[in-house]
């Protein structure tokens, strides 16, 4: 395999088949490293803070599959870490696309910037937006990566955009530890009307992001394209 150029660079991980991810749909997992957040209950870690750690895939390998498995695919969800802060990340979409496959983008919404983006290039045709918790409690749920303040901006102005093309977006709250029913339904007033909160779970990592072998296993898969 030659050296991935470019967004490809930031692909570091490659999950065949989900039956979950896209509700209703059977898609593949990009996944791209590096996040703009710091989460302490993050199970990414080292794909979101340490994607150097993890090996490069093959680009020609990844589009080879896509596109062959085309026509009984529904979909291909972009996800990471923060796919919105890898440099390209709409070139990669876009050579997605030119399969026919509609991509869905999982974001934290921290760079509405980059969202608007993909909606007006018409590359993305979903957000999953994961809304951590009530503002004030942003720095504590993110390690300090985000304040109250800038959680609220920036959220709103996704809530903003999804009040004006609903159907592309989804919102997500992850139950983790800390977040309380009155932070639930907190959060779920803050989205617009015409949008319901899914609450996922939270399954704690198999280790402790402070142990020294990091594991990113519950979501991300082997890595490498099987055909
Ligand atoms: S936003 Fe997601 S990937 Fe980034 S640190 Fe938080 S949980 Fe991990």
């Amino acid at each position: 395999m030659s050296e991935p150029a470019g967004i490809w660079k930031y692909v570091r991980g490659f999950e065949n088949m989900s039956l979950c991810d896209w509700p209703g749909r059977t898609t593949c997992i990009i996944f791209l490293g590096g996040c703009n957040l710091r989460c302490p209950t993050c199970h990414n870690y080292q794909l979101a803070w340490d994607m150097h750690s993890l090996p490069e895939l093959d680009p020609a390998a990844i589009k080879a599959y896509i596109r062959n498995r085309a026509g009984w695919l529904d979909g291909v969800t972009v996800t990471g870490g923060e796919p919105s802060i890898a440099p390209g990340v709409g070139e990669l979409i876009w050579e997605i696309k030119k399969t026919g496959l509609p991509v869905k983008v999982d974001t934290n919404g921290m760079r509405p910037e980059v969202v608007l983006d993909l909606m007006q290039d018409k590359l993305a045709d979903t957000f999953a937006v994961d809304v951590k918790g009530p503002w004030h409690k942003y720095p504590a749920l993110t390690g300090g990566a985000v304040s109250e303040l800038a959680a609220q901006r920036n959220l709103n102005r996704i809530f903003e955009l999804a009040e004006a093309r609903p159907e592309m977006f989804y919102f997500r709250c992850t139950r983790v530890p800390g977040l309380t029913d009155i932070d639930l339904a907190t959060v779920r007033n803050y989205l617009p009307p015409t949008h319901e909160l899914t609450i996922q779970k939270y399954v704690p990592p198999r280790r402790k992001p402070e142990n020294a072998k990091p594991n990113h296993e519950e979501r991300r898969p082997a890595g490498n394209v099987v055909n």
